[in-house]
């Protein structure tokens, strides 16, 4: 048999997005050729309006670019139509965002539940896997608590286990702990690099330096164009948290 070399989980060529704002044209996306393996932890970097976001609502399915080609563990996703993006979003993907984004009249295992319910998983299976979610992410105690009863690392570690709930290959974070003091901040980038231990693939957006440190690849974006592209040793993010403890 030949030997067989996996597709990269994702891979861009001359990835393009821009934008019409009546007559004049930004470039929001100017041509990105790049590749992501299975299992890698990224940081992406840049300063604002360097086309951070417009990368991150590309490879997660949310928007189409207007040039080049996307690969998506092998498959073209750039041209789908708009029902088959949110498909391979809805089973590949899975987002965390600055805000956690959590329905705020909904416990937290019902807000774990809702991606399962945009697939069609039946109910018993919903609360099932939900409530597994929330035991990885560390929150088996607090499923029935509305996001208002819980601290801002609490509601993101449910943003996370929402995110993992249907086994999306990737997980996509824009500025996850951009709300979050240092040390809550911390606390979720273990939890990130757990789950990347565990073998998912993480693509977190930062403007910290401190958060970048702890992910295995920094990837650098200006003007809608990567300029640098880094692998680097991680920091421990656990480690750092029981210094923090010791410390104070
Ligand atoms: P970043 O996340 O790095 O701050 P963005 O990807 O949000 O940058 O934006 C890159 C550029 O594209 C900016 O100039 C921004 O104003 C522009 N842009 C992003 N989204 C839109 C949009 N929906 N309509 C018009 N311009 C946009
Ligand atoms: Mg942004």
């Amino acid at each position: 048999m030949m030997a067989e070399t996996a597709a990269p989980l994702v891979d861009v060529r001359d990835l393009a997005r821009e934008f019409r704002m009546g007559s004049e044209r930004v470039v929001a996306l100017g041509g990105v050729t790049t590749s992501i393996a299975a299992g890698e932890f990224v940081a992406v970097m840049g300063p604002s309006g360097s086309g951070k976001s417009t990368f991150m609502n590309l490879i997660g399915c949310l928007d189409q670019p207007s040039g080049g080609s996307y690969r998506l563990k092998g498959r073209e996703v750039s041209r789908l139509s708009t029902a088959e993006l949110a498909a391979t979003r809805n089973r590949e993907i899975g987002f965390v965002f600055q805000q956690f984004n959590l329905l705020q009249r909904v416990d937290a295992l019902g807000n774990v539940e809702l991606p399962m319910l945009y697939a069609g998983v039946p109910a018993r299976l919903r609360a099932e896997r939900a409530r597994a979610a929330l035991a990885r992410v560390g929150l088996a105690d607090r499923m029935g608590h509305l996001p208002l009863q819980l601290s801002g690392g609490q509601q993101q570690r449910v943003a996370i286990a929402r995110a993992l709930v249907n086994g999306p290959a990737v997980l996509l974070a824009d500025e996850p702990t951009g709300a979050l003091d240092s040390r809550t901040s911390l606390d979720i980038m273990a939890l990130f690099q757990n789950l990347n231990r565990e073998g998912m693939t993480v693509i977190i957006v930062t403007h910290e330096a401190d958060v970048a440190a702890f992910a295995a690849r920094v990837i650098r974006f200006r003007d809608g164009r990567i300029v640098a592209d880094q692998r680097q040793t991680p920091k421990d993010a656990a480690a750092a948290l029981a210094s923090w403890a010791e410390a104070a």
